[in-house]
C-alpha cells in the first residue's frame, strides 16, 4: 500500500508552522487513540498520524522528508552514502533505522556512521605544481614534499604508549553503542547512540601513546617522487594513488591530485598538442621569397618561404609541437607569416621604392620625386 503523504495525513499545509503541525497532531492524535477510538482501522490511522508527527516536528527529519520524500524514512535507502559534514547534531531516533538514513545521508559528520568503526579511507589531498612551458612539454621528474597524517611509528596506529594495550571500553563493554532515553510526545523511548567514553570504538586506551597522544597518526612531511608525463596542460591532474591522509581503522590511505599550473610562453602559443608562432617577414622578402630560421621548443628550423607570400599565411611545421599525451607523434608548429611596413627608410630606400612604383605604374604621391613631383617639374621646363 502506497504511504500517505505526511502533511495529508495531518492536513496542514507543505509550509505548515511548528505549531500547526503540533495543534493538528494533538486533535488528530486524540480522535484516533486507540484507549478513546474504537473503531477497527483507528490503531492504524493512529500510527499513521503519530509517525507523521514524528518526522513533521523534527526540523532535520522534515527537510530530509521534503527532499527525499517516504525514501528519506527508509532503512534501506541511501547506501551510495552523501559525503560532505553535516556536522554532529544531536536528533533522536524514534522509529529505528533514522540514525542510520541520516549518517547514510550525511555521513561522516561526528564519527556516527552505521559501523564506526569499518574501516575509511583517508582524505584525498591536492598539490599545485609550476610548470614552464618547456617543462609542460618536454615532462620531468621531481621530488615533491608535502604535509600529511601518516600511521605513528611509536605505536603503529594503535595510540597506545608501547608496552600497553587497548582494553575493551568499560561503558559499552566493547559494542561501541550505548542505550539512551529520549523524551518524545508518547513518553520516555530508549534509542541506541555512540558510546561517549570510546567514540564508537569499543576500545579505551589506558596509557596514551606520547607521540600521537592517542589518535595513531601524526603530521609528517611526506615525500613523492613524481613523473610529470611529457604534454601535459595547464589545469590537468595526476592522480597519485595512496599519498594522501591515512585512513581510518585500517582504511587505505586517500590519493594525491597532482595539479599543474603551465607558465606561457613569451614567444609561442599552444592549444593542446599544437604550437602557434607568429613570424614578421618584410615586404621584400615576402615578395620574393626566402628561407628563414623559426624557432620551435625542439630548436631552430629552416622554414622556405616561397615568393609571393601573403601576410597571414601560415606554414606548418610537422612533429614541431608538444607530444600528444595518448599517442606516439607531436602535434605541429603552425607559423603565421605577418608582413611589417618598413619604417624611417632612408633617401636611398625611399628612391629605390619610387623606381619601384614607376615600374608598377603606380602613383605615390608623398611629396618626393613621385608622381606630382614630376607633373611640377614638367610644368616647370
Ligand atoms: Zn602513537
Ligand atoms: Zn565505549
Amino acid at each position: 500500500m502506497a504511504k500517505r503523504d505526511y502533511y495529508e495525513i495531518l492536513g496542514v499545509p507543505k509550509g505548515a508552522s511548528d505549531d500547526e503541525i503540533k495543534k493538528a497532531y494533538r486533535k488528530l492524535s486524540k480522535k484516533y487513540h486507540p484507549d478513546i477510538n474504537k473503531e477497527p482501522d483507528a490503531d492504524e490511522k493512529f500510527k499513521e498520524v503519530t509517525e507523521a508527527y514524528e518526522v513533521l516536528s523534527d526540523s532535520q527529519k522534515r527537510a530530509a522528508y521534503d527532499q527525499y520524500g517516504h525514501a528519506s524514512t527508509d532503512p534501506n535507502f541511501g547506501g551510495g552514502g552523501f559525503g560532505g559534514g553535516f556536522g554532529g547534531s544531536g536528533f533522536g531516533g524514534f522509529t529505528g533505522g533514522f540514525d542510520d538514513i541520516f549518517d547514510t545521508f550525511f555521513g561522516g559528520g561526528g564519527g556516527r556512521s552505521r559501523n564506526p568503526n569499518a574501516p575509511r579511507q583517508g582524505a584525498d589531498l591536492q598539490y599545485r605544481m609550476n610548470l614552464k612551458f618547456e617543462e609542460a612539454i618536454f615532462g620531468k621528474k621531481e621530488t615533491i614534499r608535502y604535509q600529511r597524517d601518516e600511521e605513528c611509528a611509536t605505536c603503529h596506529g594503535s595510540g597506545a604508549k608501547p608496552g600497553t594495550e587497548p582494553v575493551t571500553c568499560s561503558k559499552c563493554h566493547g559494542s561501541g553503542t550505548i542505550q539512551v532515553e529520549r523524551n518524545t510526545p508518547f513518553g520516555r523511548v530508549m534509542t541506541q547512540a555512540v558510546c561517549d567514553v570510546c567514540g564508537g570504538t569499543g576500545e579505551e586506551i589506558p596509557e596514551k601513546c606520547p607521540t600521537c597522544h592517542g589518535s595513531g597518526h601524526v603530521q609528517k612531511t611526506h615525500s613523492v617522487n613524481v613523473t610529470i608525463p611529457a604534454g601535459v596542460e595547464d589545469g590537468q591532474q595526476l592522480r597519485l594513488a595512496g599519498q594522501g591522509e591515512i585512513g581510518q581503522n585500517g582504511g587505505p590511505y586517500g590519493d594525491l591530485y597532482v595539479v599543474f599550473a603551465v607558465e606561457e610562453s613569451d614567444i609561442f602559443d599552444r592549444d593542446g598538442s599544437e604550437i602557434y608562432y607568429v613570424l614578421p617577414i618584410s615586404f621584400v622578402q615576402a615578395t620574393l621569397g626566402t628561407e628563414v630560421e623559426v624557432p620551435t621548443v625542439h630548436g631552430n628550423v629552416k622554414l622556405k618561404i616561397p615568393a609571393g607570400t601573403q601576410t597571414g599565411t601560415t606554414f606548418r611545421l610537422k612533429g614541431k609541437g608538444a607530444p600528444r599525451l595518448r599517442g606516439t607523434v607531436n602535434g605541429d608548429q603552425h607559423v603565421k607569416v605577418t608582413i611589417t611596413t618598413p619604417k624611417n627608410l632612408n633617401e636611398e630606400q625611399k628612391e629605390a621604392l619610387h623606381k619601384f612604383a614607376d615600374a608598377s605604374g603606380e602613383l605615390v604621391s608623398d611629396g618626393h620625386g613621385g608622381f606630382f613631383d614630376k607633373m611640377r617639374d614638367a610644368f616647370k621646363k
